[in-house]
């Protein structure tokens, strides 16, 4: 079969590293609770920054959140290895910005992560994933943003959701725990 998969917040857990990085170049104490209870993606009007300073604050810290020791969702890695093991495709998609797709594929494979030549689609927007998924007529799609899951409507892969406190709002088959994602897929 086809996998294929979203990173940020879908493999790795890169909104809350990215918390916990502005609580520490900010000196803020936020806690995870107000963290936990965000509707958006974004999490910089946490720490009380208009969403034109947000911006600029997420894009100055990019290579420390890429790049640094951001975690992996417990059970993520040995899921998609267990499927590379098995012989299935697995296909990265992620729209993080063009001039950080080599280092990231870098980043992924450094973590243990199987990514064959050809198999790892970077820099795109949200909405054009879509064209990209239908192509590779993928049979499984995991991703966490509603603005993408929005344009996988119509679509023939079956598309599963990462949880989120920002997706609650999703009526999507619903990944929790990475252990789960057997079972999600077998339905
Ligand atoms: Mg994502």
């Amino acid at each position: 079969m086809k996998f294929g998969f979203d990173i940020d917040d879908t493999l790795i857990d890169l909104r809350a590293y990215a918390f916990a990085l502005y609580n520490k170049k900010l000196g803020k104490n936020i806690t995870i609770d107000a963290f936990q209870a965000l509707q958006r993606v974004e999490i910089h009007e946490l720490f009380g920054l208009t969403d034109t300073e947000g911006s600029a604050m997420w894009n100055s810290s990019l290579e420390e959140i890429y790049f640094m020791d951001c975690p992996i969702f417990e059970q993520a890695l040995e899921t998609l290895q267990t499927l590379n093991q098995q012989g299935h495709d697995i296909y990265y998609i992620t729209s993080r910005p063009k001039q950080y797709c080599a280092q990231s594929q870098q980043w992924m494979r450094a973590q243990g992560f199987p990514i064959k030549e050809g198999h790892f689609f970077c820099g795109m927007q949200d909405a054009e994933k879509v064209a990209i998924i239908k192509n590779l007529a993928l049979d499984v799609y995991v991703d966490d943003k509603p603005a993408v899951l929005e344009t996988l409507q119509d679509i023939e892969t079956k598309v599963i959701l990462k949880n989120q406190s920002y997706n609650e709002h999703v009526t999507l088959p619903r990944l929790h725990h990475w252990h789960e994602f057997d079972n999600i897929i077998k339905v």
